[in-house]
């Protein structure tokens, strides 16, 4: 090979390959290199997707005659599993088409193998429509370029292979996290349970009627706790992975919100100003809305307890907005961006409350499976506003 003349050329393929991340872009700018200095209509590449499966296509490029051979790249399959089978270079010449005669019944076919560090991997197939033959010096440029789209295809399944590690990395440690989380969460009511039903059956101590209710009654509790904490991580589980199903059906929010309202006034006996205009219907799962509505109205109670409730509505051409405030202490801003994250809770806040930092997250992803959004604002000392934005009209995005 007279490497003085092809330098500039192999440098040129060289460069093109590294220029971009994308392996397909990289081929397509390897592609307009290669067409000045080597002839040939079409080319095709093939891979072995994965392990004992049949090659498939997966580049191919037409630059010349037969153009509508791209999408059909079956005209290089056969060749490429003789290359496969023989590991080794393939040329297949027809003769040259006489006047008249349709070039694209005359393919010259080159096959080199793609050979990386995990041995033969595919095929690179060239065509030239009628020819001309491949001499020995193009059978040599074939085989460089064949070569750096090796290590380029290499490059591609070192990546992949990174970052199917990284992800499963990644997976592990959330359910490591999440495995720790959930054992200290059982265990705090659990051990409550277990504590005081010790006590009670304690055969040396006799308990006055009074305090053997009191114990009953923290059990009677604790066990509530523990069953709704199972059912809230069930459930973000469920959210979490798509699958916790919504019956979506035509809806009126402001029925929804004074239903939950009227409920909610009773159960933690608290004044609400609402003001509930009637508004369009929007497609939503009322259960799943109201289950939101009532988790503001139990965390206003927990967390800015004896002040009252404002909620308000408001319809834009394509929104339907809650307003939900209280005048509670707030929230500090550093504590806001996390607020939605599974199991977090505002440090400062937990002192007096029960709680599992799930029920935000919850309601964050119901309102989006809805398509819509769940934001909060906050001033110390004012109170804090959170804001459901539910859409008009359903996105694509959401499942019926
Ligand atoms: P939980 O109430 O079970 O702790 P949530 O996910 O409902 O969990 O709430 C997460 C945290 O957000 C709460 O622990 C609390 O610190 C804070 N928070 C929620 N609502 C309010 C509110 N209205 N005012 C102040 N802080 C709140």
């Amino acid at each position: 090979m007279n490497t003085t003349e092809l330098t500039p050329d192999y440098l040129a393929i060289a460069e093109a390959l590294t220029q971009h991340r994308d392996w397909k872009e990289a081929l397509d700018s390897v592609i307009q290199v290669v067409r000045s200095v080597f002839i040939f209509d079409n080319l095709a590449l093939y891979l072995f997707e994965k392990e004992h499966e049949p090659l498939t296509i997966a580049y191919a490029r037409a630059v010349g005659r037969g153009q509508s051979a791209e999408a059909d790249a079956a005209w290089g399959e056969e060749t490429a599993n003789e290359v496969m089978g023989k590991n080794s270079l393939v040329v297949h010449e027809t003769a040259r088409p006489v006047d008249g005669e349709n070039r694209v019944d005359f393919p010259c076919l080159m096959g080199l193998p793609l050979r990386t560090s995990e041995g033969t991997i595919g095929a690179l197939v060239f065509v030239r429509f009628g020819g001309p033959v491949y001499t020995p010096d193009h059978l040599q440029r074939g085989q460089y370029i064949a070569t750096q789209i090796s290590s380029l295809i290499d490059r591609k399944m070192l990546l992949e292979k990174i970052k199917a590690l990284q992800d499963a990395r990644r997976v592990i440690a959330l359910q490591q996290e999440f495995i720790d989380t959930i054992s200290h969460e059982l265990r705090t009511p659990l051990g409550f349970i277990k504590g005081y039903s010790t006590t009670l059956l304690r055969k040396d101590t006799e308990w006055d009627e009074e305090t053997r209710r009191e114990f009953l009654t923290i059990i009677d509790e604790e066990a509530d706790r523990l069953a709704e904490l199972i059912s809230n991580m069930l459930e973000s589980a469920r959210l979490q992975s798509n699958t916790l199903p919504m019956n979506f059906q035509p809806v009126r929010l402001d029925t929804v919100i004074r239903d939950t309202m009227f409920r909610s006034k009773a159960r933690y006996n608290m004044d609400v100003n609402a003001d509930l205009p009637s508004c369009s219907s929007v497609m939503a799962d009322a259960v799943r809305i109201a289950q939101v509505i009532e988790n503001l109205f139990s965390n206003a109670s927990k967390y800015a307890p004896g002040t009252p409730v404002d909620i308000k509505l408001g319809e834009s051409k394509k929104h339907i907005t809650i307003y939900f405030s209280d005048h509670g202490p707030g929230i500090p801003a550093e504590h806001l961006p996390h607020l939605f994250d599974r199991f977090y809770r505002v440090p400062t806040q937990t002192f007096n409350t029960t709680g599992s930092g799930l029920g935000l997250f919850i309601c964050k992803k119901i309102i989006e499976a809805h398509g819509g959004e769940l934001n909060v604002e906050s001033q110390m000392g004012k109170g804090t506003t959170f804001i459901i934005s539910l859409p008009l009209v359903l996105g694509k995005e959401v499942h019926l």
